[in-house]
């Protein structure tokens, strides 16, 4: 199950050993003058709002994971692109501090280093200044149990978060860390005294990011590690569209189109020849661009329907040709509606005119 906390407190400096850690996640060899480095507290163990919390012992397990693994916004990854990335992490102590549950207190320390950029000058002032404050993570834990019982949350054992039994306070714990996917910056505010805390302040430009960046023309690079959720969100939307693509060029062509029209207009023939089935994305908007030598009642917003169940995975783009062999209107997609649908230009042959 995915898991997303938030906590506080920000804080850095870059210490002995900490750049040959980020070199190690860097692609092109780093400057200390090329960094900015700050700490955050990841999340600790304490009880939060929900009635959960991680064990100390799952604090331990995330330690490793969050490692190379990025600070966005909002958990957003095509909000502001990549911001900062972890480079070491370290489970720390607060002797004499105990949690609500009665044991000592612990938190998951990060550190993080984003390369200067001039893009990102107003986003490390806002770190500097203690705008930027509160941290959430994003991470995966294979069990969530009752800290009575210990029966799985969902199974009514009874217990309920928050009230105490036999002296023992109740909550969820949260175990056997899967997974760490990102921390982000979240606009909340923060508690007093929170917030990123101080790291490098040189002011300079960072080469080799900047090429990377101004040679590819990127809006946003993604580092070659573990995608997030929010990254493969985005990335299914793009595989939807080359579905979709795929699904639609497969009715091009002179057939039978049977199997994707709506009974109700009597017609010579249901062949037709379809000169082109496109499907793109533009921004919010995927347009499907379709061309034919006639079309058959509805039959657009059946093609349509079909190419959107292909991206729903309901069928294939390869069981096209033996829809439309087969005739039979039900094997293909719904006739979706009207709403959207153009004409855009009509040709006629020189002889009908
Ligand atoms: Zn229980």
């Amino acid at each position: 199950m995915k898991i997303i906390k938030t906590s506080q407190e920000p804080q850095a400096v870059l210490q002995p050993g900490h750049l040959e850690d980020i070199n190690r996640l860097s692609r092109t060899p780093l400057t200390e003058a090329e960094v900015y480095a700050f700490s955050v507290r990841l999340c600790d163990n304490e009880v939060d709002r929900d009635g959960e919390r991680f064990a100390p012992r799952t604090l331990e397990q995330l330690a490793p994971l969050f490692v190379g693994k990025s600070g966005i916004f909002d958990h957003n990854w095509s909000a502001q692109g990549q911001a900062a990335r972890l480079y070491r992490t370290e489970v720390m102590a607060e002797p004499g501090r105990l949690t609500q549950a009665g044991d000592p207190y612990c938190w998951l320390k990060g550190y993080a280093y984003m390369v200067r950029t001039p893009d990102n000058q107003s986003l490390i002032a806002e770190i500097e200044g203690g705008i930027k404050k509160e941290v959430s993570v994003a991470c995966s834990v294979e069990k969530a149990v009752c800290s009575i019982c210990g029966a799985p949350r969902g199974e009514s054992c009874g217990h309920k978060p928050g009230e105490v039994y036999d002296g023992k306070l109740c909550y969820i714990s949260l175990e056997e860390a899967s997974d760490a996917y990102e921390f982000s910056f979240v606009a909340v505010p923060a508690q007093p005294h929170a917030g990123v805390v101080k790291g490098f302040s040189h002011h300079w430009e960072a080469a080799c990011l900047k090429e990377l960046v101004q040679g590819t023309g990127a809006t946003m690079v993604i580092f070659d590690n573990a995608l997030s959720p929010s990254q493969q969100r985005v990335l299914t939307e793009e595989l939807g569209v080359t579905v979709m693509d795929r699904a639609a060029r497969a009715f091009e062509g002179t057939h039978d189109f049977r199997a994707v029209r709506s009974v109700g207009t009597e017609t010579r023939t249901t062949v037709r020849t379809v000169h082109y089935f496109q499907v793109s994305r533009a921004g919010e908007l995927i347009e499907c661009r379709v061309c034919a030598d006639g079309f058959l009642y509805n039959m657009v917003r059946a093609m349509t329907g079909t190419i959107v169940y292909a991206a729903e995975g309901k069928l294939s783009p390869e069981d096209i040709p033996a829809i439309l062999a087969s005739g039979n209107r039900t094997l293909a997609g719904p006739t979706v509606p009207p709403g959207g649908l153009y004409m855009t230009k009509l040709w006629y042959e020189e002889n009908v005119l």
